[in-house]
């Protein structure tokens, strides 16, 4: 069975992640296949990338996330197959297999540029375009010679030249969620149980430790502005946490576009 491998690796009592259960997706005749990409703080911050193919979304994990840069090659390592419900999953998973913060990054459909995508997957060389909110045009999934963790093999990340492709740091220009408007990691905790890493969270030290503090203590005083029903000033620890001035360069800016307000 294809989801083995992602059902051993959780404890569907202690994570909210979907467990696979639901009956595999009626697919509509000319709908397209759906793809997402989460962003994933976990004890690193990375990007999967999720293709359903199948009934199920064939994964890579991108450590630096997809890029509209036809110059960089991506390393992407091929993970456990999820769950065609898990694409859209956003929230936070408090311990155990992946523990931290999903944030739904961008979702679509995806079409094979390829007549057979069960031999091109197993070449190793996938041609495909992408219709997603951020990602768009014609990508490529090239195996290469490693291997990821454990046995599945790594890929490179390509896109192709075209209207959709360039010199913009897209993990940068657009961080934030497509689910949840405006919602990044701080939002996603705030809204779930920001205490629930105070004692220990998913990474505690280099950066993605000093990450997980600074997102944890937002949460905290975001939440705690939330449940005591006022309205912070300009200038209060509200403010402050959703300012978010100490931007980090894994979590990036906001792109240069009107904030909505939030209460
Ligand atoms: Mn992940």
């Amino acid at each position: 069975m294809a989801l083995d491998e992602y059902r051993r690796k959780r404890d569907f009592s202690q994570t909210p992640e979907p467990d696979g259960s639901a009956s595999p997706r009626k697919k509509r005749v000319g709908a397209g296949l759906f793809f997402s990409v989460q962003k994933h703080l976990a004890s690193h911050l990375h990007y999967d990338l999720r293709l359903e193919w199948n009934g199920v979304l064939l994964s890579w994990a991108v450590p630096k996330g997809p890029s509209i840069d036809p110059a960089d090659k991506r390393l992407a390592m091929q993970t456990e197959d999820h769950p065609y419900e898990y694409g859209t999953f956003e929230g936070v998973i408090p311990q155990g297999y992946g523990a931290g913060i999903v944030m739904l990054w961008d979702r679509g459909t995806w079409t094979p540029q390829v007549p057979d995508v069960d031999t091109a997957l197993r070449k190793g060389d996938l041609k495909f375009t992408l219709d997603g909110y951020k990602l768009k045009g014609s990508w490529a999934l090239v195996r290469t010679r490693g291997f990821g963790s454990g046995s599945k093999p790594s890929w490179l990340l390509i896109k192709h030249r075209d209207e959709w492709a360039g010199p913009i740091d897209i993990t940068e220009f657009a961080p934030l969620s497509v689910k949840t408007p405006d919602a990044d990691f701080v939002d996603i905790l705030a809204t779930d149980s920001p205490e629930v890493w105070s004692t220990n969270p998913p990474a505690k030290s280099g950066d993605t430790g000093r990450l997980f503090q600074r997102i944890i203590a937002q949460a905290v005083a975001m939440k705690g502005t939330r449940s005591s029903g006022r309205t912070a000033p300009a200038s209060g620890p509200a403010a402050r946490a959703k300012g978010r001035p100490a931007k980090t360069a894994s979590e990036g800016a906001r792109p240069p576009r009107r904030r909505k307000g939030r209460s």
